[in-house]
């Protein structure tokens, strides 16, 4: 690790053993490798050794060797270090995962930052841990399920180091939360609104409760909820992303996309029933 900024908390710098590369090939395949001193990558196009790896910059080009020592065109592999999108997407995982385009979404609609105080519930593989600390903030998770509280902590330690601000307890977020004077309560599990009551306790004024949920029916009673209690500002949306093709003249959106992975909704804590109290 180069010496760098103050609060580095990934590798820059020349490729070193032990930290994770993504290996591109022509067709846009990708495969993510953790650099090993003598290991090699075997794949259908032959051999790539770590060692002409490790010491070279991101970005950089390697040739795979032939197994069979045949001829023929030299497979190219682009060597990059995975962006935190990247591995979002390769990382192992059980729960399924929120997607970078709602993960880039919600850092803002949580309005989160450097040592914002947020409860997590439930955690799952860790994806949206992993995007909350990069973003420095200090996470408490909640996790019923043992493996993927072990999942989650393994995925966060393997981007972050072991000294994240990062902790997951395996607990049902629905019994309670014991924490008090949090700044967020994010959720992503199948009934929030079950949570809303202890998210009131638990929120500092002026906190921010934000849940994901794939289907709109989730989201009406979810929304219901919050109306009945100390939560105002409530609003929910969701990202559509689409991309395009760019070559040559043919400069249009691409046929497909993911049109639907699911809503956020938001609300902030406050004194009283504020939406109730404005409708008269
Ligand atoms: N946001 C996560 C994925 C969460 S999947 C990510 O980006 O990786 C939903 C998770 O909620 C599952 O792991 C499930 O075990 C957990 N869960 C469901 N009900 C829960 C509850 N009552 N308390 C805590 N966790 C819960």
């Amino acid at each position: 690790m180069s010496a760098g900024f103050a609060g580095e908390a990934r590798p820059r710098g020349p490729l070193t053993a032990g930290e994770r590369v993504l290996l591109v090939d022509r067709k846009d395949r990708r495969y993510l490798v953790r650099l090993v001193v003598a290991g090699s990558f075997q794949s259908h196009a032959g051999v790539v050794e770590h060692d002409e790896i490790i010491g070279a910059r991101d970005g950089c080009e390697v040739v795979a060797r032939r197994r069979d020592g045949g001829t023929g065109p030299a497979r190219r592999f682009l060597v990059l270090r995975p962006t935190l999108a990247d591995l979002v997407v390769k990382m192992p995982r059980g729960a399924q995962v929120i997607y970078p385009k709602d993960l880039g979404a919600i850092l803002m609609a949580a309005d989160i930052h450097p040592g914002v105080r947020v409860l997590e519930a439930g955690v799952g593989s860790g994806a949206l841990s992993m995007t909350l600390l990069s973003a420095g903030a200090d996470v408490l998770g909640y996790e019923v399920r043992p493996d993927f509280a072990a999942r989650a902590r393994a995925n966060v330690t393997d981007l972050l180091g072991g000294a994240a601000a990062y902790r997951v307890e395996e607990r049902d977020v629905y019994e309670g939360i014991e924490v008090r004077e949090l700044d967020r309560v994010l959720l992503d599990l199948p009934e929030p609104w079950r949570v809303v009551g202890h998210a009131q306790d638990a929120l500092t004024p002026g906190g921010i409760l934000l849940a994901y949920l794939p289907t709109i029916n989730q989201t009406a009673e979810l929304r219901e909820r919050l109306a009945r209690c100390r939560f105002a500002f409530a609003e929910t949306f969701e990202i559509l992303r689409r991309t395009w093709h760019v070559e040559g003249r043919s400069v249009r959106p691409d046929h497909r996309m993911v049109a639907h992975t699911g809503f956020l909704t938001t609300a902030r804590r406050v004194s009283s029933r504020w939406d109730e109290e404005s409708a008269g």
